[in-house]
């Protein structure tokens, strides 16, 4: 497998963008080497510009659902571009995708779209604060709520794959009203309740994706929900990975919680992008210009994103591959367990519906502590093994893998088989 024109392009890119690339995640921090460069993609596959065609479970980080350049996404898109690109004032489009987000979710009244996840979680997280009037919010450690100042410490994946402690330039204001919790630690947020009596809002991924996949216990989210009301703050779900994607109405449908402001992006906008934060009437009602929270955006519901949005979630809503997600990934499962025990390899598998990863580690992963015991040595060993037999992984150990619905029975046997060899490779380390 050559990588030439891969490395031509990094070299090149270094002049003038940062590292080569525009989000830190891509680069190839923790697995060496240099990142890829992406010439198309279609259905289950991307290829990259040496012509190397890969299986792709990394799917532009959670969006590509459907596969890539599904054809009524493609369609659509395609049409909507003849009516102009931005306008500054509001389309039918945007009502449209609102009603669908809305059906989606019931804690869901209304519904603001923005142009982000990051943006998404910084205005649900004003939000909170404007409507309880009070200042603090409790985060858990290994959760990542985008790049915002306030929330990022302890922020899980790209943070952990460059081996750094939060972000330099965030100033110390700006954090003193975060406090860290533990997931799946329910003890950790009472002692902050406790201790605090101005907290607005808990902010969670409902599973978590940025530190690997983890995975709520018992019934953590539904005793999150209650203690946070008892104390009179919100209960903000981050589903800006799991919605739509652990199922239609995201992981608070199959863990049977209303969260009081949800945020959303990734899928939603299916490919494009699309944030959105939103809640019921009365917490709403804040946001201008019906109250006094502000928060705007000029490419907010883009007509063209808005389009891919819709198209998206309406072809999603047909398909409901989430049975068939299920199955795909417990196939998958099973296939690096037993590759894993027949090599002597130390692995442990997170997964819930189409998210899942495994962790070069033998203790159980329910927590950002825990998930950091793994060994990222064997894991880049592994990356590229996967690589050279044609399946295209997130370069971290810290990242979630997505199954899309344009994988096939080939593809899955494709990827068992890659599976098996890179796990022998890691075995030979
Ligand atoms: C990706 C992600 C974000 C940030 O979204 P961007 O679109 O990258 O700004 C926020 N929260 C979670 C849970 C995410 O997975």
């Amino acid at each position: 497998m050559k990588f030439k024109k891969s490395q031509k392009l990094y070299n090149k890119g270094l002049v003038n963008l940062v590292g080569a690339v525009n989000s830190p995640v891509r680069a190839f921090a923790s697995v060496g080497g240099n990142p890829l460069f992406i010439e198309k993609a279609k259905g289950s596959k991307i290829i990259d510009v040496d012509g190397n065609s890969y299986i792709d479970y990394v799917l532009s980080y959670g969006p590509m659902i459907l596969g890539h350049r599904h054809k009524k996404v493609q369609k659509a898109v395609t049409k909507a571009l003849k009516n102009g690109y931005s306008f500054g004032a509001s389309t039918e489009n945007e009502i449209k995708l609102a009603k669908i987000v809305c059906d989606a979710f019931p804690g869901m009244d209304k519904v603001r779209f923005v142009n982000s996840g990051t943006e998404a979680v910084l205005s649900g997280i004003r939000l909170a604060r404007a409507y309880t009037g009070k200042d603090k919010i409790i985060k858990f450690s290994g959760c990542y709520h985008g790049h915002q100042d306030s929330l990022l410490v302890a922020a899980g994946s790209g943070l952990a794959t460059l081996s750094l402690p939060g972000s330099k330039g965030v100033p110390e204001g700006a954090v003193k009203n975060t406090l860290i919790a533990n997931y799946n630690d329910l003890e950790s947020v009472k002692a902050h309740f406790e201790k605090h009596d101005d907290i607005a809002g808990v902010i969670i991924e409902p599973v978590g994706g940025n530190m690997g996949v983890v995975i709520p216990q018992n019934n953590f989210l539904k005793d999150l929900k209650e203690l946070a009301n008892k104390n009179g703050a919100l209960l903000i779900a981050d589903e800006v990975m799991t919605g739509f994607r652990s199922t239609f109405g995201g992981a608070q449908e199959v863990l049977g919680v209303e969260a009081d402001i949800t945020c959303l992006g990734k899928v939603i906008g299916g490919g494009f992008p699309v944030g959105a934060y939103g809640a019921r009437n009365e917490i709403m009602e804040n946001v201008a210009p019906l109250g006094g929270m502000y928060q705007a955006g000029t490419l907010s519901g883009n007509p063209i994103a808005m389009v891919g949005g819709i198209a998206t979630l309406s072809t999603l809503k047909k398909q409901n591959p989430y049975k068939q997600f299920d199955a795909v990934g417990v196939e998958i499962e099973e296939a690096i367990l037993s590759s894993a025990q027949k090599y002597g390899v130390d692995v442990t598998v997170n997964r819930f519906g189409s998210m899942m990863n495994p962790f070069f580690t033998n203790k159980k992963v329910t927590n950002f502590e825990e998930a950091q015991t793994s060994d990222t040595k064997k894991f880049a060993v592994f990356f590229w093994e996967m690589i050279k037999n044609g399946i295209f992984l997130p370069p971290s150990q810290f990242e979630a893998w997505f199954l899309s619905s344009a994988l096939t029975e080939k593809n899955i046997s494709k990827t068992k088989k890659a599976l098996d060899n890179a796990l022998k490779a890691v075995s030979e380390m």
